[in-house]
């Protein structure tokens, strides 16, 4: 059975279950603080558990996009290496939000494998929970006698807490789980060695495919256990894990999941896959990997130098340096298969088939742009090697060259075993322990518990588009602590005008009114699991009152002033430039307003003008805005909106719209496009290949811009004794500049020359050595050009030359290359010796070098004791 059909057949199954199909979320989170990439299928439904958000569907099902290769699940040092764990891979779930439970998730799971897809059960183990005495939990008993009707009691192990017992990391949902292990060794390895000892052992053909996680329980910051409002199913199945198993194969990537990728990489660099371990390993890699980084940048993250970007770029410059090493390849090539993969995958995952071009683009640059590096490092490395006394490079150096650069540190190891040598690894690990430890002690945030003060079934609401004041009550709150931050309290209200950062806008900030006309600041505004949470400096002395909370009004207007503009100028990019531009993110804040988008090359002056003016046209037009509030997502779309990849969409979605521009949008906006004032565009930068930035400002931002450019013309225009033509003046004032430059050249030119004809004179002979030792007054260059001169001019030369500029000292040698030959004589030394008398130090050539030092007054010594080096 092809994969294609395998996804279907497991969707069509529960859809027969009374499970509504969903498409995978993103798989790259934005606006979650707790999580950068969803690592499991559990995490878009992360509220449901939580009883933060009720569910329109009891029953899901899906194939969720994950990525394993950060936080608590990270896979990325196994992938390759082993045959069945990726970084992204699809997890097969089937969900019930407080519905059915341990019966029916066990029961169908079942069906499936073995009815339906007909598994041999004789290759299938399943595992139930053993109990955990410190959590006070004991065994399974429920899911063992469920499992007990289908298959026979020696096929059923007890887990530990370790296997058994589900966790999405150290705090929230949990709860015991069931897992379902294959065992696909061929008979005769079964009669040698039982399955059953081999289940959660590592083995390659006995490996978990499916878990049914039972969450009934959330882990609180004290390490204790509550109960769940209710009790959920989550359970998860590798995709191609399954597809290995059903098409008969031995390992993942011998399933039609990975082989056309497999084939091209083979085509595309000349190996065969099959032939050689480390060969094997090398296209393992880059097969899994470019899903990873492909899927991501089709979700909006693009590789960068922080947070989920540099992930993504790490992974892709493991994918190149398995290449460059054991494929031979320093060309880029792993943009190339993006064809491929758009093929097979696209048409369950159409943001692949629909993003194809900027994939294949941006993949290629990094590529371009790491193997330059990795040039570079194997300069830096071989300096590194050559200064090393002995076969041991230090990990300090080692370490260097990997946090500066970015070198591969397997890469540095494997290039000095070539060669002989070996690395400190110890000290490489030591080094990087200590950075690791500076960037986690920064980075750890202390969580309280939830407080519950009312425990309101209802979600909170947000009524912040129609009002910026609100009483409001408290209903839960918790402490948390950081040292960026110091402690904040975040607040959780019944309903809140505050807006949450989203949607590339801020949160709101403001404050809320406590006893005796005090003010409790709130610095900012996220949400979390479907919670709008307050960041308060405090927390109010009683906190179960009622309150007036404010926002900050200037700033809202502000924002909304550049949230309103950031729309009209996606309307203007696509109308000046086209519509294959398209919105890669953006960035609202009070200040300014940032907006990425696809376009090949750099936007020109007068395509920057039209923008604006384009903008600044429907500012002064004064278009109204309209506001549709919970519309269907067709409504929309009729209306002229865009869907944006990456993004994840409610049911119903709202829609801003100003005359033409149409978009799904819940951010906060003005009332008018007048409100706007007027917008200017700042900067236009790359930001990847074929993504292109622009910053711009708007309202009272604008008019600071100007009045600051006018102040700083004003001023240039005063100290140009008020020229009528400023920049004619300027310009003027740099030609008579060059021009004064020029002469001042030749005239020291000039007197070099004179000084040559005098020197030639002062020159003594000694020992068969033309010897001349004198402090001159002249600059650097020209004291160069003077010696090569005198040294053509004159055989057998030993020349030593002082000069003082500014303070400083320098000395400069100069001696015939036969000298140096015959005599065994060396300008680098004389300078490194003389060059202490002027309390400085240098080198060179042995026929010519310079040295620099702080002290003049010791030229006339270092010149005296020249001649000993010829006497
Ligand atoms: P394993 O012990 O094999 O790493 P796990 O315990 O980490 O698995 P779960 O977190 O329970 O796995 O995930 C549910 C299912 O997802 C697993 O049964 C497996 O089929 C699949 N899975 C987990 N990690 C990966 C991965 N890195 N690549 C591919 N499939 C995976
Ligand atoms: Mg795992």
């Amino acid at each position: 059975m092809k994969s294609q059909e395998i996804r279907q057949q497991f969707l069509d199954f529960f859809a027969s279950k009374k499970h509504a199909i969903v498409p995978s979320a993103p798989m790259v989170l934005k606006n979650d603080p707790t999580l950068m990439f969803t690592n499991a299928g559990m995490v878009p439904f992360k509220e449901y558990f939580l009883g933060q958000k009720n569910a329109t569907n009891k029953r899901v099902t899906d194939s969720q996009k994950c990525l394993r290769v950060s936080g608590k699940h990270n896979d990325l040092e196994e992938v390759g290496k082993d045959t069945y764990h990726h970084t992204m891979f699809e997890m097969l779930g089937n969900w019930s939000f407080g519905d059915y439970f341990k019966k029916e998730a066990i029961d169908w799971a079942w069906e499936f494998l073995v009815d339906i897809l007909k598994i041999d059960k004789d290759c299938l183990y399943v595992s139930v929970f053993e109990g955990a005495k410190e959590d006070g939990l004991g065994f399974d008993q429920e899911a063992f006698d469920y499992w007990k009707k289908h298959i026979s009691e020696d096929r059923i192990i007890n887990g530990n807490k370790k296997d058994n017992f589900w966790e999405m990391g150290a705090q929230g949902p949990c709860g015991p789980c069931s897992e379902i292990h294959v065992d696909i060794r061929s008979a005769e390895e079964k009669a040698k060695v039982s399955g059953k000892s081999l289940v959660n052992m590592d083995h390659p053909q006995v490996v978990e495919i499916w878990n049914l996680v039972f969450m009934e329980f959330n882990r609180k910051a004290d390490g204790s256990l509550e109960k769940l409002p209710a009790q959920h199913v989550d359970t998860g199945m590798g995709f191609e894990r399954l597809c290995m198993v059903l098409q008969n194969k031995q390992s993942n990537y011998d399933t039609d999941v990975f082989t056309p990728l497999i084939r091209e990489v083979e085509t595309i660099t000349d190996n065969d896959y099959g032939k050689n371990e480390e060969i094997d390993i090398a296209i393992r890699v880059i097969s899994d990997h470019v899903r990873a980084v492909a899927f991501a940048i089709a979700d909006g993250q693009l590789p960068s130098n922080n947070g989920a970007g540099y992930v993504i770029r790490r992974i892709l410059r493991r994918a190149i340096r398995y290449g460059f090493t054991f494929l031979n390849t320093n060309e880029p090539f792993i943009y190339k298969l993006i064809n491929t993969l758009s093929k097979q995958m696209g048409p369950y995952f159409p943001e692949l088939k629909a993003q194809k071009q900027l994939i294949t683009n941006v993949i290629k640059e990094e590529e371009n742009s790491f193997l330059r590096t990795l040039d570079q490092g194997l300069v830096l490395l071989d300096g590194i090697i050559a200064n090393t006394k002995g076969a041991e490079v230090s990990g300090k150096k080692a370490f260097e060259l990997y946090d500066t650069y970015g070198f591969p540190i397997d890469l540095t190891a494997l290039i000095l075993s070539e060669k002989g040598m070996t690395l400190n690894e110890e000290g490489f690990k030591s080094e990087l322990e200590k950075q690791k430890n500076r960037s986690r002690a920064a980075a750890v945030v202390e969580t309280d518990d939830w407080v519950v003060l009312y425990d309101d079934d209802d979600e909170e609401e947000f009524i912040g588009y129609d009002t910026l004041k609100a009483k409001v009550k408290i209903t839960r709150y918790r402490k948390v602590s950081s040292k960026k931050d110091g402690d904040l309290y975040q607040l959780v209200f019944n309903m809140t005008p505050f807006y949450p950062e989203g949607g590339g806008q801020v949160g709101d900030k403001g404050y809320i009114e406590v006893a005796n006309g005090n003010i409790i600041y709130i610095v900012n505004t996220k949400k979390e699991n479907n919670l709008i949470i307050h960041f308060a400096e405090n927390l109010p002395k009683d906190p179960t009152q009622t309150f007036n909370v404010i926002v900050d009004e200037k700033q809202r207007f502000r924002t909304a002033c550049n949230h309103t503009a950031t729309h009209l100028l996606h309307q203007a990019l696509r109308e000046v430039l086209g519509t294959h531009v398209e919105q890669k993110g953006s960035a609202v804040h009070s200040k300014n307003l940032r907006f990425d988008f696809s376009h090949f090359s750099k936007l020109s002056v007068d395509e920057l003008r039209e923008v604006e003016d384009f903008v600044n046209a429907r500012i002064d037009s004064k278009i109204p805005l309209k506001e549709f509030r919970n519309i269907p997502m067709e409504t929309a779309l009729e209306k002229g909106a865009m869907a944006l990849f990456g993004e994840k969409y409610g049911d119903t979605v709202r829609a801003i719209q100003f005359g033409q521009s149409v978009e799904l949008c819940g951010g906060t906006h003005v009332q008018n496009t007048s409100d706007i004032w007027h917008f200017k565009i700042t900067s236009e930068s790359a930001i990847a290949a074929g993504v292109r930035r622009i910053e711009a400002i708007t309202s009272d931002a604008t008019k600071d811009f100007y009045f600051e450019n006018n102040r700083a013309f004003f001023e240039i225009k005063d100290y140009l004794k008020n020229s009528k033509n400023p920049l004619k003046t300027i310009i003027d004032l740099q030609d008579e500049n060059t021009s004064l430059k020029k002469q001042i050249e030749n005239l020291l030119k000039d007197k070099a020359k004179n000084l040559k004809g005098d020197l030639i004179h002062e020159v003594e002979a000694i020992n068969g050595v033309n010897f001349l030792a004198k402090k001159l007054d002249l600059d650097q260059n020209s004291i160069k050009d003077l010696c090569f001169d005198l040294g053509n001019a004159i055989d057998n030369l030993f020349l030593l030359v002082g000069t003082e500029s500014e303070g400083k000292a320098f000395l400069t040698c100069f001696i015939s290359k036969n000298l140096v030959a015959e005599k065994n004589l060396n300008a680098g030394t004389v300078v490194r010796e003389l060059g202490k008398l002027i309390q400085g130090g240098g080198g060179g050539q042995p026929f010519y070098a310079t040295a620099g030092g702080r002290n003049p007054e010791g030229i006339e010594k270092a010149l005296s004791e020249a001649k000993r080096y010829i006497v």
